[in-house]
C-alpha cells in the first residue's frame, strides 16, 4: 500500500502507564474499560480539506458546546481489532473494508470522506506508539475504534463544515471467557432499528441510541441481545443489535443471512463468513427471511444452527429465540459444527493460525 497522503506528528505521552500498570490491565481487561496512552485526530474543515494529523496522548477532547455533534448526531465510527500473532507481530483484519464503509457512513451522514489510506495508517500510527497495549492470549485483542464528529460551532440544521477524525483504542479479553456458549435473542416487534430510507445501512451513533431501549427489553427478558425485524412490514429478519445472523441449513449444507436491504448494516464478519461457506462448497443464499421461517425450519429440523456475527464476538451461536408469548429452541444445546468450524477457521485466520489466503490480513 502507498504511504498515507497525510504525515502524522507524534507528541508522546509524558504520562504512559508503567509496564507493571499495564500488565495488571492486560491481565483483565474486559471490553472498553481501559484505553492505551495514545489517540490519533485528523481535522478537516470545507476550506482546506483533511489536516493537521497528530498522535497525542489519550485525554479529553475540547468541544464547543454549540458543535454540531452535540445537537444533532453528527457521528460515525467503526470496529476493527489488532490481533498479535504468535511470533509477536500485529495484523488487522480486512481495514480497507471498514475505511470504504466509513465512507458510506460518511456520505449518509453527509460528513467527509476519509482516505481510505489515511484510515489504514492511522491504526498504523496507534499501534507504532501503543504496540504492548496488544494483548497476546488467546482471542484476545486490540479493539481500535475510530470514528468521527462534527464539530463546527454552529446550532444552524446543516453539514457541518468542520469535522474531527479520532482512533482510540482498548484492550479486549477474550469474548467467551468460559468458553463459547449459545447465547438467547429477543425478538422486537415493538420497535424498529431502522427505517425505510434512514441511516441502517451507515453505523452512526444514532442507530445505537435508538436500539438501547429494544436491548434493554432483551436483557429483562434474559435475552442477550434483541433480534429487529424490517422496518417496512415487520416480517422479515434484519439484524442483532450490534451482529448480523445466520441460518443453517444443516441436510441442505446451506447457509442462509438476510439481504443487504438498505436497512441492515454490511458486516465484514458477515462478508467473510460468506466466503469461508463457500470456499467450503455450501450453498449460500443472501435473501429475505420470515421470522415464521426461523420457527418452522427448527421446529422441522431443517434449521440446525443459527449464529450471529461481528467484530467483537467473531462468532456467536444463537439457541434460543424469544419474543412475546414465544420461545424456539433450546438454549442447553451445544454450539452446532457448522459455527464453530467457520467460527475457528475466521479465528485462525486473525490470529496467523491458518493461512491467510484471502490476503484478508494487514501487518501494523
Ligand atoms: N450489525 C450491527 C448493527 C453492528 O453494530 C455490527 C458491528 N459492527 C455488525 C452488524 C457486524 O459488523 P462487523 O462484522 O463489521 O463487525
Amino acid at each position: 500500500m502507498s504511504p498515507s497522503s497525510l504525515s502524522f506528528a507524534l507528541t508522546p505521552s509524558s504520562q504512559p502507564r508503567s509496564a507493571q500498570e499495564r500488565a495488571k490491565i492486560l491481565d483483565n481487561p474486559g471490553f472498553g474499560l481501559h484505553f492505551t496512552d495514545h489517540m490519533v485526530s485528523v481535522h478537516w474543515d470545507k476550506e482546506g480539506g483533511w489536516r493537521d494529523a497528530a498522535v497525542t496522548p489519550y485525554g479529553p477532547i475540547a468541544l464547543d458546546p454549540a458543535a454540531a455533534v452535540l445537537h444533532y448526531g453528527q457521528e460515525i465510527f467503526e470496529g476493527i481489532k489488532a490481533y498479535r500473532h504468535a511470533d509477536g507481530s500485529v495484523w488487522t483484519f480486512r481495514p480497507q473494508a471498514n475505511a470504504e464503509r466509513l465512507q458510506r457512513s460518511a456520505r449518509r451522514l453527509a460528513l467527509p470522506e476519509l482516505p481510505v489510506d489515511v484510515f489504514v495508517e492511522s491504526l498504523k500510527q496507534i499501534i507504532a506508539v501503543d504496540k504492548d497495549w496488544v494483548p497476546s492470549g488467546e482471542e484476545a485483542s486490540l479493539y481500535l475504534r475510530p470514528f468521527m464528529i462534527g464539530d463546527e460551532v454552529f446550532l444552524g440544521v446543516r453539514s457541518a463544515h468542520k469535522a474531527t477524525y479520532y482512533v482510540i483504542a482498548c484492550p479486549a479479553g477474550p469474548y467467551f471467557a468460559k468458553g463459547v456458549a449459545p447465547v438467547a435473542i429477543w425478538l422486537s416487534t415493538d420497535f424498529a432499528r431502522a427505517a425505510k430510507g434512514g441511516t441502517g445501512a451507515a453505523k452512526c451513533g444514532g442507530n445505537y441510541a435508538a436500539s438501547l431501549l429494544p436491548q434493554q427489553q432483551a436483557q429483562d427478558n434474559g435475552c442477550s441481545q434483541v433480534l429487529f425485524l424490517d422496518p417496512a412490514e415487520g416480517k422479515y429478519l434484519e439484524e442483532l443489535g450490534g451482529m448480523n445472523v445466520f441460518l443453517v441449513y444443516g441436510k441442505q449444507n446451506k447457509l442462509v443471512t438476510p439481504e443487504l436491504s438498505g436497512s441492515i448494516l454490511e458486516g465484514i464478519t458477515r462478508d467473510s463468513v460468506l466466503q469461508l461457506a463457500r470456499d467450503r462448497g455450501m450453498v449460500v443464499e443472501e435473501r429475505k427471511i420470515a421470522v415464521d421461517e426461523w420457527k418452522q425450519g427448527v421446529a422441522s429440523g431443517d434449521i440446525t444452527e443459527v449464529f450471529a456475527c461481528g467484530t467483537a464476538a467473531v462468532i456467536t451461536p444463537i439457541g434460543q429465540l424469544k419474543g412475546e408469548g414465544f420461545s424456539v429452541g433450546d438454549l442447553s444445546a451445544p454450539a452446532g459444527d457448522v459455527t464453530m468450524g467457520l467460527r475457528k477457521e475466521l479465528t485462525d485466520i486473525q490470529y496467523g493460525r491458518a493461512p491467510d489466503r484471502h490476503g484478508w490480513l494487514v501487518r501494523l
